[in-house]
């Protein structure tokens, strides 16, 4: 482990210590690397749409967590109208309509809860889907911090 590492794995010690709970903790970590700039330098793997509009999500690196953003996504219209309710959309969207929040994933965590536990929101405009938590794992296996290698292309 090198010494940024060291630091990062206590800087999340304090910050989890500090928030109200582990998925502020993890959301609070997710903005600061990214608006500091320093996402890259934690992430092992990326989701990307296999035509190439969007990053889907993206795999990082905090101490002995395994977590994933996933991003914001807009659904077409017809999906948005089928798969949600209008109080649901008031509720949960950014801007009322159909732009969903992206989510910030602790990886193991959803793996213990069962072989099958997956993020659902894979979404971008040509792909609608999820990824099991285990392929997840399975795909930052070794992987060092800041070398993530090629996408994986939904
Ligand atoms: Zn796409």
């Amino acid at each position: 482990m090198s010494n940024t590492d060291a630091d990062l794995a206590l800087w999340w010690i304090a910050l989890e210590a500090k928030s109200k709970d582990r998925q502020a903790a993890l959301d609070s970590a997710h903005q600061w690397l990214r608006d500091a700039g320093a996402l890259p330098k934690v992430t092992t793997h990326k989701y990307v749409c296999q035509r190439g509009c969007k990053l889907i999500a993206t795999v990082f690196q905090i101490g002995d967590v395994v977590a994933c953003a996933v991003e914001d996504y807009k659904l077409s219209p017809e999906l948005n109208l089928s798969e949600s309710t209008e109080a649901g959309r008031a509720r949960n969207t950014l801007d009322g309509r159909g732009h969903w929040p992206g989510h910030v994933y602790d990886v193991r965590q959803l793996a213990a809860s069962g072989p099958n536990a997956s993020m659902d929101d894979m979404i971008c405009s040509h792909h609608h889907g999820k990824v099991l938590a285990s392929d997840v794992l399975a795909a930052v296996d070794g992987v060092r911090p800041g070398h993530p290698g090629a996408p994986t292309r939904l």
